[in-house]
C-alpha cells in the first residue's frame, strides 16, 4: 500500500511516528499550519513557525524517506485578534515561494465569529492574490453545518477563487454533499475520538462516491493517530473494497488535487 498524509501537525509528533507512516507506506506528508494549544503572543512567533514548518520539519521528514510540504496562514483558534492576525498574513507572502510550501491553510471558522469571518476574508484574498490553493478547517462543534455554509458563502463571493482548488476539510455526513455541490473537494478527518471514525468514513465514501474525496488523520498534539488512514484503507479491503478503489482515496485523489501546486511532487 502506498499513500499520502494530507493533513498531519507533525511539529506535535515523536520522530517514531515519521518511522511508523513510512513503514505503513507514506510517500508525502502535508502539514497545514495549526493552533499551538496556547496563543502565540506575536507576530514573531508566527515567523518563527513558519521556518520550523519550511525548514526543520521537512528535514525530520527526509530522514525517513517521507517528503514533506506545509501549508501557511494563521489558525482560526488564534483568528480572534483581527490586528495581530493582520501582521501575521503580512509575513506569509516571504514564505510562499519556500519549495515545500503548498498554499494557504488550514483557514476557516472555529467559533464562527465575526472575527474569525473577517480573518478568514484576509486569508481568501492572500491566497487570490497569489494564485495559491486554499485548505479550510471546518468547526468541530456542534455548529459545523452553520460554520460550513458561512465559508462557502466567503469563498463563492470571491469571484478570483476556483472551487475546485479548495478543500474543506472535516467533513461529516451532513456537509458533505454540500461542499462536493460547490465543486470544492472534501476531507474526511479520522479521529479515534470524535469526528470520523474509519467506519462512518467509509460510510460516506459508499453514498457519496470517491470523486474529489480524501481521508486523513489531522494527527497533532491531542488524541489522534498518524495511522488513521492506513487503517481504514485496511478496513475498506475487509469490506470488499478494490484495490483501485481505495488507492484513489488514499493516493491518487490527494495526488491530484495537489499537484495543482507545481511544487508538489511524489514517486
Ligand atoms: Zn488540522
Amino acid at each position: 500500500m502506498k499513500y499520502i498524509e494530507p493533513h498531519a501537525h507533525m511539529v506535535s509528533r515523536v520522530t517514531d511516528d515519521y518511522e511508523r507512516m513510512a513503514m505503513a507506506g507514506c510517500e508525502a506528508v502535508c502539514e497545514p499550519a495549526f493552533w499551538a494549544g496556547f496563543d502565540r503572543s506575536s507576530a514573531a512567533g508566527f515567523y518563527d513557525y513558519f521556518c520550523q514548518l519550511t525548514e526543520h520539519e521537512p528535514k525530520r521528514a527526509a530522514r525517513f524517506g517521507l517528503k514533506h510540504f506545509c501549508w501557511l496562514c494563521i489558525n482560526p483558534k488564534e483568528a480572534e485578534e483581527v490586528k495581530l492576525a493582520a501582521e501575521i498574513i503580512a509575513l506569509i507572502p516571504r514564505f510562499l515561494d519556500r519549495s515545500n510550501v503548498l498554499g494557504i491553510g488550514e483557514i476557516g471558522l472555529n467559533k464562527n465569529s465575526r472575527n474569525e469571518l473577517k480573518v478568514l476574508e484576509m486569508h481568501v484574498d492572500l491566497a487570490a492574490r497569489y494564485n495559491q490553493l486554499i485548505l479550510v478547517h471546518t468547526p468541530h462543534l456542534e455548529d459545523k453545518l452553520k460554520g460550513t455554509r458561512l465559508i462557502l458563502d466567503v469563498l463563492k463571493a470571491d469571484k478570483r477563487i476556483r472551487p475546485e482548488r479548495v478543500i474543506i476539510d472535516h467533513v461529516e455526513e451532513h456537509t458533505v454533499g454540500l461542499v462536493l455541490d460547490t465543486g470544492c473537494w472534501a476531507g474526511m478527518t479520522l479521529y479515534p475520538e470524535t469526528k470520523c471514525s474509519p467506519a462512518r468514513a467509509i460510510d460516506i465514501l459508499e453514498t457519496y462516491g470517491r470523486e474529489r474525496i480524501w481521508l486523513n488523520s489531522a494527527c497533532d498534539w491531542g488524541v489522534s493517530d498518524p495511522l488513521a488512514v492506513p487503517k481504514t484503507a485496511v478496513e475498506m479491503k475487509k469490506r470488499g473494497h478494490h484495490a483501485a478503489a481505495i488507492d484513489k482515496v488514499i493516493y491518487q485523489n490527494p495526488k491530484r488535487f495537489l499537484a495543482q501546486c507545481l511544487k508538489f511532487k511524489v514517486g
